[in-house]
């Protein structure tokens, strides 16, 4: 019989540290299931989703230390990128849902852009509404919760890796005056990443969770495109004051966006509005305004189900040019009139926010 047990094992693995959070992997509770079984050796090493590319080489690291004890005849360390122990304490849903522990308790409203199909322009919405927001004087910040697809460091020209000092807490980055937290900082662009669905909601999680938010005004989630399970659970996980959704005036688009709306009906979060997206085109040289699609599709959807239309955004070449170079148009050219125009729109959210605050703990808006 091999002389070495459980705690020999845990011993081994202290040694490994993290460099993310400069500690051992022990006690940072990331190793769990130890067993030893007439010398073979297996644990789980969890890894939050956040750091999920890390974890193949600690694995590996974890794996090696084990290995090197005495009388070792094999070592099985599994890795997963979700807690296996049921959902969080903090729990899902709206406080309107069953006045669980909010997950963000220094975030005033928290309000998700959304889309019921990709490519309507929900993420450049997204980020220039916030920082319109902001330039209102409000304390803003951006969750990028499209973890398949996050635009929003390219949208908001922001590279880099957001640090942590206690290995817990992660710092947002900021751009351009404003904290932003997106799964594209944790994973490089090019790594496919296969989530599921409790990887989703633990990554979300985390996001709201774990990242130094501070006190907030308001936080603006981009929503991944659609509205399957995936979106789903993300309305349901995050406790949103509202939400606004964003449609192109084509018609396949506004069933899209009918989609989107049920969904946030279905699970009790109050429809801020519906903003038309590339409504018209905006010719850059002489001004003049073509109406492309048949425009004015969203204005009229919108009344037909009882919702504010808060505004259109026309088809336009500097709100791309400006978006894709990291430079939105409400910060690089803040009087140009389709800046205005995100600004009226972001005006008029808070506007929802504060009067839905008024008459009850979060505003209500009756689809019929
Ligand atoms: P989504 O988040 O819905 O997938 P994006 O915000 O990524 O869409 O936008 C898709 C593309 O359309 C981007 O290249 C973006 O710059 C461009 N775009 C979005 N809104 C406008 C607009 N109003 N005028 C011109 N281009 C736009």
């Amino acid at each position: 019989m091999p002389s070495f047990n459980e705690s020999d094992v845990l011993a081994a693995l202290r040694k490994v540290i993290n460099p993310a959070a400069g500690q051992d992997i022990v006690t940072l509770g990331m190793v769990q299931g130890v067993t030893v079984r007439q010398g073979h050796v297996g644990f789980v090493l969890e890894i939050p989703p956040s750091e999920a590319k890390r974890g193949e080489t600690l694995r590996q690291a974890a794996q090696k230390a084990v290995e090197a004890l005495p009388e070792v005849l094999s070592v099985s360390a599994v890795l997963t990128a979700h807690k296996p122990t049921g959902p969080s304490p903090s729990g899902t849903g709206a406080p309107s849902h069953g006045g669980q522990r909010p997950l963000v308790p220094g975030v005033k409203a928290i309000v998700a852009v959304a889309s019921g199909k990709g490519g309507v322009g929900k993420s450049t919405t997204a980020t220039n509404l916030a920082l319109a927001l902001a330039a209102l004087g409000l304390k803003t910040a951006i969750l990028d919760a499209d973890i398949y697809g996050p635009s929003q460091p390219r949208l908001m020209g922001i590279s880099g890796r957001p640090t942590s000092t206690d290995g817990k807490i992660l710092q947002p980055l900021q751009g351009h005056g404003i904290k932003v937290m997106s799964m594209g900082f944790l994973v490089p662009e090019d790594t496919p990443m296969i989530w599921r669905g409790p990887m989703v909601q633990s990554a979300l999680q985390q996001m709201l969770r774990d990242v130094a938010w501070g006190d907030l005004d308001i936080m603006i989630v981009d929503m991944p495109p659609g509205t399957g399970d995936a979106q789903l659970t993300m309305a349901q996980q995050v406790p949103l004051a509202g939400a606004v959704i964003v449609s192109t005036p084509q018609d396949i688009a506004l069933i899209d966006a009918r989609k989107g709306l049920n969904m946030f009906r279905k699970v009790d979060v109050p429809v801020l509005g519906l903003i038309e997206n590339m409504s018209y085109f905006s010719c850059p040289h002489c001004g003049q305004r073509t109406e492309i699609f048949a425009h004015g599709g969203a204005r009229q959807e919108a009344e037909r189900l009882g919702v504010e239309f808060l505004g259109e955004i026309p088809l336009d070449l500097a709100i791309r040019e400006t978006s894709d170079a990291g430079q939105p148009i409400v910060i690089s050219r803040p009087q140009d009139p389709h800046a205005l125009v995100y600004r009226d729109i972001a005006a008029r959210i808070w506007t929802q926010l504060e009067q839905g605050n008024d008459a009850h703990p979060a505003p209500r808006i009756i689809i019929q």
